[in-house]
């Protein structure tokens, strides 16, 4: 059973939650592609066990919702 992860977006001109499967490259488990880095521009929420919480907790950032192209949760 896959888990999946939010990416909340800060920054003005890209805010957004973005959903990722948790093995998606780009999420790395809510590790990101840069974990040593720190990230002033956002920040991961999860893991969920269902896409549906994953879903509720990237509306609950108020920002705009969208789903990884590379990995496409569902
Ligand atoms: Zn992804």
């Amino acid at each position: 059973m896959s888990t999946f992860h939010v990416y909340e977006n800060y920054r003005g001109d890209q805010s957004k939650a973005k959903i990722h499967f948790a093995s998606c490259q780009w999420c790395n488990f809510g590790e990101g592609i840069h974990p040593e880095a720190g990230d002033e521009n956002g920040r991961w929420h999860g893991p969920f066990n269902t896409f549906e919480a994953a879903d509720d907790a990237a509306y609950e950032t108020g920002r705009p919702v969208k789903k990884c192209k590379k990995c496409k949760p569902s």
